[in-house]
């Protein structure tokens, strides 16, 4: 069995990556790492301060992440000092953040993925053969998620907009406003927040006489714990460096 730490163990993907992992023999999670009130969590618990000696002394394998990116930089300096993985899926880095990362990578494995459902990794490949057979059509991204989220667009729509970037050139438009008419170049990024949306991203592409659309919806965050919990199983074997959840797929 591999032994996971949960880092952000009392936030909503947190626990649901703790209650998940009792349902699997391949990993248990046997420590929690939280900045914040712990009353739901059974598991030993400790603040991040104590988080080094903590993934030692627990004999953890692999570090599974969703906090917020400014807790990034400690937690990737912690993995690699005591020698653990590090699966991450909190979004809104920076540059410094993926800086961070890139630097943990040179001692252990380190996979970030903004989504770690496997519908959307299925809809990125039909993204970029969609674009292939229909250039020249208008793209335009729509994404909606619980009234909580931080970062706007989702780190989902930032990928989908990097597998666009991958098969043509364009200006990304953050909503539009008064007097704007579209221009060719362009593909328009739009953002909806409320209530409990789990997490849909929608991309439409539309020429004058049909339109596509590739939807995907998020109906349960178990989704994500599932996705980030065999990326745990399948990065502790590896050789430190950086990894991609796409990775997982093609190993079959
Ligand atoms: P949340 O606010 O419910 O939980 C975040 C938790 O992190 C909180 O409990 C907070 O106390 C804790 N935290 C903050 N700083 C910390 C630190 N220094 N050390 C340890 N814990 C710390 O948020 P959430 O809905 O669980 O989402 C968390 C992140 O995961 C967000 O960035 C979100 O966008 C991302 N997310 C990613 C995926 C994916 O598939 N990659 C899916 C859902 C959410």
């Amino acid at each position: 069995m591999i032994r996971i730490a949960v880092n952000g163990v009392a936030g909503q993907m947190g626990q649901v990556v703790r209650r998940h992992a009792d349902d699997r023999d391949d990993v248990g999670v046997v420590l929690g790492i939280s900045s914040g009130a712990t009353a739901a969590v059974d598991v030993p618990v400790v603040p991040s301060g104590g988080r080094a000696a903590a993934l030692e002394s627990h004999a953890v394998d692999a570090v599974v992440d969703f906090s917020t990116h400014e807790a990034l930089t400690a937690l990737a300096d912690d993995c690699a000092e005591a020698g653990v993985a590090l699966v991450t899926g909190t979004t809104g880095l920076g540059a410094d953040e993926q800086d961070t990362l890139d630097r943990a990578s040179e001692s252990v494995p380190v996979l970030h993925a903004p989504n770690f459902s496997r519908g959307i990794h299925a809809l990125l490949g039909a993204l970029t053969a969609a674009l292939e057979t229909l250039p020249g059509y208008d793209v335009e991204v729509l994404e909606t998620h619980h009234n909580r989220k931080q970062d706007a667009p989702s780190g989902t729509a930032g990928r989908i907009l990097e597998t666009i970037a991958e098969v043509r050139e364009f200006e990304t438009v953050a909503g539009r406003e008064g007097i704007q008419p579209r221009e060719a170049d362009e593909v328009g990024m739009l953002v909806r927040r409320a209530g409990d949306v789990r997490g849909e991203h929608e991309v439409l592409l539309a020429d004058n006489a049909e339109v596509l659309t590739l939807t995907h919806r998020a109906e349960d965050r178990a989704v994500f714990a599932a996705g980030a919990l065999d990326a745990a199983a399948w990065l502790v074997d590896r050789e430190p460096g950086r990894y991609a959840f796409a990775e997982l797929f093609e190993d079959g």
